[in-house]
This record gives C-alpha cells, sequence and structure tokens, in this order.
C-alpha cells in the first residue's frame, strides 16, 4: 500500500516557501527589475575562478577533510587576528560550511533541544527560526523598532529566562541595513556575562559597512567570543553567492560539538574551491576595497531617489536599503510590493515578512549590490511612482 500522506504531520507547519523564492519568480514572471533577493548581478573576480578552474586541475576532487581545507583555515584564523585581534586555532576552532546559512543551522542543531528557547531579533533575515523549531526549540522574539531598529536592552533582559539557551544576533542586520556599535556589543557581552547562553553571530556582511565606520565582530570581545559562532560568508565578500561558502569559528569546546552536527550534514564543503578561497585571501585587497565599493552604489541609488516620495535614512551596512513608502500608499507592504511588481516592473522584499506578527511599517529593502545601469533603472521607476 502507498504511503498515506495525510498521516503526515509537517514538523514546520507555518513555513511557506521563501520570500525570496517567491519574490524571484514573481519578477521573472513580469520581467521586472530584481531589487529583490540579495546577489549581485555584475561579474565575480575572474582571477577567483581561475584559481578555482587551476585547483580542479591540480587534482582537489576529492573530499575536503571534514572540518575544511587547512590552507584555507589557516588563512581564515589570519585574517580574523589581523582584523580583530583573537587567535582561534585552525586546527580545532574553524569549519568551513556550506555557506553561512549551514553554518547557523549546523550551529543550532549542535546544541538546541526541545523546549530550549533561542532569542531572535526581529526583524530577522529567515533562516533562524525553522532552524530552531525543527530543533523542537522555541524563538522568543524582541522586536526591534523602526526606524532607527535599535535593541531595547530591557526588552531583551525581560526576554532572557532559565530557559534561553542561545541568541542569534546579526550585525551588519539583515534587512535592516543597521549596525551594532562598539557601545551596542559592549552592552550585550554585559548582559550575557553571568548566563550560559551561546550567541550565533551572523556577521555575514562584515565587509559592507559605510561611512568610515568599523564593524564589530564579536570574535573582538573576549566574555562575547568565549559563547559565539563567528559565522561568515565568502559569496557576499567575493560576489559569489551561488557558491555557498562560508565558515565559522567558535572556541574549541564549542566547535567540537558543532563538527558532530556538521560532518554528518555535509561532511565537507567544495574541495577545488577552498584551495582558490585560500589562495585569493592571501591577498587582503581582495575584500578589504568592499565596503567603498557598495558605499558608492549606495549614494548612487540614494542620490538617484532622493527627490522621488520615498523616504530613507542612509543604510549603515550590508547591501540592503529600506525605502519608506508610507507618503504613497496606505496598502500593506506586500500588496504594495506586489504591485510594484505587476505594475512597475521592480521588485523588492516587504519588510513585514521578517517581524513579528507581521508588522507592517511600510517599508521596502532593495538590494543595491547591483551594476549602476539596473540601479538606474531601478531609480527612474521609483522616481515615477
Ligand atoms: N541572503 C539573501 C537576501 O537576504 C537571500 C538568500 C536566500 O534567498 N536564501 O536577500
Amino acid at each position: 500500500m502507498a504511503l498515506n500522506y495525510k498521516t503526515i504531520t509537517s514538523k514546520l507547519p507555518n513555513v511557506k516557501t521563501t520570500i525570496f523564492t517567491t519574490v524571484n519568480s514573481l519578477a521573472k514572471k513580469h520581467n521586472a527589475i530584481n531589487l529583490s533577493q540579495g546577489f549581485p548581478d555584475f561579474e565575480m573576480d575572474k582571477e577567483l575562478i581561475y584559481l578555482v578552474e587551476k585547483a580542479m586541475k591540480g587534482n582537489y576532487n576529492q573530499y575536503a577533510p571534514m572540518q575544511g581545507a587547512f590552507v584555507l583555515r589557516e588563512i581564515i584564523s589570519e585574517k580574523i587576528e589581523a582584523l580583530y585581534g583573537k587567535k582561534y586555532h585552525p586546527e580545532t576552532e574553524i569549519t568551513i560550511t556550506i555557506g553561512a546559512t549551514q553554518a547557523i543551522f549546523s550551529t543550532i542543531t549542535a546544541f538546541i533541544r526541545p523546549n530550549d528557547e533561542v532569542i531572535v531579533f526581529k526583524p530577522a533575515y529567515d533562516c533562524y527560526e525553522p532552524a530552531i523549531e525543527v530543533n523542537g526549540g522555541i524563538p522568543v522574539f524582541v522586536q526591534l523598532k523602526s526606524k532607527d531598529y535599535k535593541i531595547d536592552w530591557d526588552d531583551l533582559k525581560n526576554k532572557i529566562s532559565s530557559k534561553t539557551k542561545m541568541i542569534i544576533v546579526n550585525t551588519p542586520h539583515n534587512p535592516s541595513g543597521t549596525i551594532l556599535s562598539e557601545m551596542d556589543v559592549l552592552k550585550l557581552q554585559e548582559i550575557l556575562k553571568d548566563t550560559n547562553i551561546i550567541v550565533v553571530s551572523d556577521e555575514a556582511y562584515e565587509h559592507i559597512v559605510f561611512d568610515g565606520k568599523e564593524h564589530q565582530s564579536f570574535s573582538k570581545f573576549n566574555d562575547l567570543a568565549s559563547r559565539s559562532f563567528i559565522c561568515a560568508s565568502f559569496g557576499k565578500t567575493f560576489h559569489a553567492t551561488g557558491w555557498k561558502m562560508g565558515y565559522c569559528a567558535a572556541p574549541k569546546e564549542l566547535m567540537k560539538e558543532f563538527q558532530k552536527t556538521h560532518q554528518f550534514n555535509v561532511f565537507s564543503a567544495h574541495h577545488p574551491t577552498q584551495i582558490a578561497l585560500a589562495e585569493y585571501l592571501k591577498n587582503p585587497k581582495n575584500y578589504l576595497g568592499l565596503s567603498n565599493f557598495f558605499q558608492d552604489k549606495r549614494d548612487f541609488f540614494l542620490e538617484g531617489i532622493k527627490e522621488s516620495r520615498f523616504k530613507f535614512s542612509p543604510s549603515a551596512g550590508t547591501y540592503f536599503q529600506l525605502l519608506d513608502y508610507s507618503a504613497i500608499s496606505n496598502e500593506n507592504d506586500i500588496k504594495f510590493s506586489e504591485r510594484l511588481i505587476s505594475e512597475y516592473k521592480l521588485a523588492c522584499i516587504p519588510i513585514s515578512v521578517f517581524n513579528t506578527d507581521d508588522i507592517d511599517n511600510k517599508q521596502l529593502r532593495f538590494c543595491f549590490g547591483k551594476k549602476k545601469k539596473t540601479l538606474k533603472k531601478a531609480m527612474d521607476i521609483l522616481n515615477r511612482i
């Protein structure tokens, strides 16, 4: 007898197809300019492509070590130490992952048991909650308020309980484009000081911080670092989101547990790409210019729409810009963004999908990590609305 599908009870009953996939297909259908999902529409550096080819021809085509190619872990260790002053041992404290998303998923899976509480700041990138829930954990939300999206420290303190096992923090922040300051991170460190809470620090956009500000990696703060998984993304840094390459760094006692999950989930990431990345990372110019590169795009985009009816505060990091359309329409952000696609042929992401209770602040997220030609087309549309 065939399986009776009616007996299947979903482990994630409320999870729908991710907004990025939904909006992408709608954008395609309407042939819209696509500033929704965060990925560059320009070429990545050919040198890095050449290095992958070289690694493939050089016979790096069998499994990489479970933790990742040692040469890559070594150069990551040196990079973190040079930038943030913290030494992670390449043997025991760094793992190469299939993007930051897998690093986050495997961390949650390694530590979260049924009914453990995990604090998540909202609006939140959409991969956190399902990972918590599929492991039986309970997401506990701290809502960041528009427009500055600052953390309400009292709210955070109130949400911490004896059941709190983990907290997920993201700076630079997707989708709001805000960053945490050193004061913010010190405050968080202080609040967590006497707890046993593990921190997932999603630092996927660490190299995209604007206006001369510095990224506050949690690896810089001793007490926080002792409890944190620093999760990073090569896709964002090297314009190669489709490669799905990232890593995480954590103290060895934590990393040991992480690898128990990681090794039976993916075992190891794409080997030739790791060899190529190790070579490419030897030149810090390959990542240190990224903030200026994207700031130029942000400024171009914002200058071009400053006379439009959209309101904004310039993004402080990531390649996302929020635009407020409250002067234009009362529609909710999902409806308005759908109409932008179908009527105006421009795709973006409504923010309510990332908020607690779908709070709608009439804000949309636009990815400006695109060619100026693409941005110009988007600007022309925004100015017409
Ligand atoms: N990180 C990308 C964004 O926020 C989306 C990646 C994905 O679709 N999974 O746009």
